[in-house]
């Protein structure tokens, strides 16, 4: 058996991003909020669709557009049925989904984390390797996740990557999370490596 543990880690953000968005009620530019109500019009066999989004000020709303104009024979059964049930799921996947990069949006770093082991390690373990899955925006960073989810300060995160113990590969620490993120940790010689595999693999102690 190896003494490397891999793990993969599937991050499930809380609550969507908010875009800033004119109010022409609050005569300015306010944050948005989607409401998860998805409104359909149909106009012979054509089909508008869109999310609805309310003024986080006054409730005023804003439709977010996702189809336009389209023939209703283009659209696929499924999605449409998702489209007139106003399926909580297909409004959770429309506000996630990413905005202009023009645009100013709150992206929130609230998330669930679910761990699963992908290869046991044998005692004592000597490396760590997180992959993470991330199927939608989210505004946390990658040393905020590491910190929370391995019960671990932030400084000792950095101090880690700083003495070459531990890579965030792409884009290092201080980045939001994307998906495909690999994080390896040398745990040889760190005397707390049996909590830190613990921590990495989810169980309940
Ligand atoms: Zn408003």
């Amino acid at each position: 058996m190896s003494d490397v543990l891999r793990v993969q880690w599937t991050i499930i953000p809380a609550t969507a991003p908010e875009p800033w968005l004119n109010c022409n009620r609050c005569r300015g530019a306010t944050r948005f909020r989607t409401s998860g109500k998805i409104r359909v019009n149909a106009n012979g066999k054509r089909l508008d669709a869109w999310l609805i989004y309310k003024c986080t000020s006054c409730d005023n709303t804003w439709n977010r557009p996702f189809l336009e104009r389209r023939h209703v024979s283009t659209i696929d059964p499924h999605l449409l049925a998702s489209l007139q049930a106003n399926d909580p799921e297909l409004s959770r996947r429309l506000a996630f989904e990413k905005w202009p990069r023009k645009l100013k949006v709150m992206h929130f770093d609230d998330a669930a984390v679910r761990k699963q082991v992908v290869s046991e390690s044998a005692r004592p373990t000597c490396r760590l390797e997180i992959v993470c899955v991330v199927p939608e925006t989210t505004g946390l960073r990658v040393d905020r996740l590491l910190a929370a989810e391995l019960h671990l300060s932030r400084s000792r995160i950095r101090s880690m990557q700083d003495a070459g113990h531990l890579a965030a590969c792409p884009g290092g620490l201080r980045r939001s999370l994307r998906d495909g993120l690999r994080v390896t940790i040398d745990l040889r010689g760190v005397h707390d490596r049996d909590g830190i595999a613990f921590a990495a693999t989810g169980r309940e102690a």
